[in-house]
């Protein structure tokens, strides 16, 4: 098969023709339909995070469907249609594992990271961490809601009850949470890059109640915000812009350094924190309750093979809503 392989960081990817995988116990081979781009797969590629197997194949969106599986596969049969998260493997036996926590299990293992993963023609899961996808979700449609949804929909529920909900960033991850905290009866306050009237444009089609600058104060004290740009100079911003007893989640995996602030900033019982990958649970919830509000993705396709110019255009904030690979 071919797939768009990450030999070293910092290199664009290569198109390369790599030897078909097999099915393990418990894995499902897929044939891959669709494959979403996240912020995480730039991360892997600008070599911002640790310990990547290399060479890999980058992609956690991946939409496929299932042509061989293992012994041992009992959830899913050959011809249906499933989604494989972030999320690839975990030891079931640590303390997190144990807790509901797996999401930190210490050994975890991720796709597209230390799994190859989607930006392939084939891909090998482990099917106890897929899901079957519902919905009239087309097979490209349906691939943002794998990390950008998931991931996002964690997020959400961090920042608890926060009724005026500020998001900073407005990409792929944010364009669904706008819509479900639209549809829970939020009031959602859009962040974006100074000036990008279309991004901003793009939040309030989606039900933000106000649209502005990542600089800008909102009209009214947050309840909560949400960060999804990797930008650690919104940490401080996002707390000034959040009431007394607010909390600020971060959503992304890596981040630029946070500078220095006033205590005065986080005093009042304000809460920072970070989100980190997600758990079956959250992949359970959010898969079940996106096709009801329903959650609609906005996305832009590119083939496969070109997931260098895929990367490039989300690296250049060129893409609005999510961008989506398609072999071809
Ligand atoms: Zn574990
Ligand atoms: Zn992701």
């Amino acid at each position: 098969m071919f797939a768009m392989l990450c030999r070293h960081p910092r290199q664009p990817l290569e198109w390369t023709e790599v030897p078909d995988p097999h099915p393990d116990d418990h894995q499902v081979l897929i044939r891959v339909l669709a494959c979403g781009v996240c912020r995480t797969d730039l991360h892997l590629v600008d070599g911002e995070l640790p310990n990547p197997k290399l060479p890999v194949i980058p992609g956690h969106e991946i939409v496929g469907e299932i042509v061989a599986a293992g012994a041992g596969v009992d959830r899913f049969r050959i011809g249906e249609r499933i989604g494989v998260p972030w999320l690839g493997w975990t030891c079931g036996v640590c303390g997190f594992c144990t807790a509901g926590r797996e999401n930190l299990c210490d050994r975890a293992r991720f796709t597209g990271y230390q799994i190859d993963g989607g930006y392939a023609e084939m891909a090998v899961a482990d099917e106890r961490y897929c899901f079957p996808i519902r919905g009239d979700y087309s097979d490209v449609d349906a691939a943002p809601l794998l990390c950008a949804g998931l991931i996002g929909y964690r997020t959400l529920r961090m920042a608890g009850a926060a009724r005026r909900l500020g998001i900073y960033g407005f990409g792929a991850a944010a364009h669904i949470v706008a819509q479900v905290a639209t549809h829970e009866g939020r009031e959602v306050y859009a962040f974006t890059r100074s000036g990008d009237g279309a991004a901003q444009a793009f939040a309030r089609s989606l039900g933000a109640v106000w649209a502005g600058s990542s600089d800008d104060a909102p009209p009214a004290p947050l309840d909560g915000a949400l960060i999804f740009a990797p930008a650690g100079a919104l940490v401080p911003a996002a707390l000034r812009a959040t009431g007394k007893g607010g909390t600020v989640v971060c959503g992304g995996i890596h981040m630029s350094d946070i500078p220095g602030f006033p205590y005065a900033v986080l005093w009042d019982e304000r809460v920072l924190r970070s989100v980190a990958n997600l758990t079956r649970a959250d992949a359970t919830a959010f898969l079940s309750l996106a096709p009801t509000i329903p959650v609609k993705t906005h996305t832009v396709t590119y083939p496969l093979i070109d997931a260098n110019q895929a990367l490039a255009d989300l690296r250049g904030g060129r893409v609005s809503g999510a961008a989506v690979l398609v072999p071809g």
